[in-house]
């Protein structure tokens, strides 16, 4: 079962893995069929860039998180350009979008970059992994506007919304938060969208699905959110970790 799974988004750069990093990438590496960087900044792309030259099963995404804008180069859209003209393995621009949750954020700028980003995959014909957080209506006028390929990552919100962005060709992931006994809304939306538009995805080191929750995730934990969701969906873990990598390789074009 572990071979045939795609982790969708991860994050091996963050500092939770600082101790044994080349370890884990060794184990994970080895166990799974494949894995996606989620970048967050311009050293976060660069991270995934290297990587995806390194392994074989490793592709990454490149992009200014929402949430990490106070550290943009000067010129944010000229070194996007340049990190997308890199040689390696780029499969999506991201993890972009918008995330109002903590006070103070900078709303005009979250904008912009999120459009600014937009703009770009649109120009080299990449999907997006979008990040969402209390700002479905503003995130979903912007995706409606440019209408991008891409998923909305590490999915929380309604039913309704799901269903707005798989009307607008989008997919949308489930991270081990899926599995948390307070995770009523999110297996309603799971419930609700085709599953030929569901992504498994860890968001590693964060949000370890049950019974694992709250320890170091990586990505051979999907196991247990594809459980949750086959139980949502009529499947077996197996068929769903299945369906979802096959559905990742058609979004990313693996
Ligand atoms: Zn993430």
């Amino acid at each position: 079962m572990l071979s045939r799974i795609i982790d969708s988004h991860c994050h091996y750069d963050d500092k939770a893995f600082d101790g044994d990093r080349e370890q884990v990438l060794t184990e994970v590496l080895s166990s799974v069929r494949a894995v996606i960087h989620a970048a967050t900044d311009e050293k976060s792309s660069l991270f995934g860039i290297e990587n995806s030259l390194r392994w074989d099963n490793f592709y990454t995404a490149v992009g200014f998180h929402p949430e990490e804008l106070d550290r943009l180069p000067p010129d944010p859209e000229k070194t996007l350009e340049q990190l997308l003209s890199r040689q390696g393995k780029i499969v999506a621009v991201g993890e972009i979008g918008l995330d109002y949750h903590y006070e103070g954020f900078d709303r005009e700028k979250q904008l912009e970059m999120f459009e600014m980003q937009l703009a770009a995959a649109n120009k080299h014909r990449l999907p997006v992994i979008v990040h969402l957080r209390n700002a479905t209506e503003d995130g979903m006028a912007l995706l409606e506007k440019h209408k991008p390929k891409g998923v909305l990552h590490c999915f929380s919100g309604s039913a309704e919304t799901a269903l707005q962005a798989v009307k607008l060709g989008l997919y949308i992931s489930f991270t081990g938060a899926l599995t948390f006994k307070n995770a009523k809304k999110a297996v309603k939306a799971c419930a609700a969208v085709p599953a030929e538009r569901l992504l498994l995805e860890t968001d590693c080191p964060y949000m370890s699905p049950e019974p694992l929750r709250g320890s170091r995730c990586d990505s051979r934990m999907i196991v247990h959110t594809a459980e949750k969701m086959g139980e949502i969906k009529g499947f077996s873990a197996d068929q769903m970790i299945e369906l979802c990598a096959e559905n990742t390789r058609q979004l990313f074009n693996l």
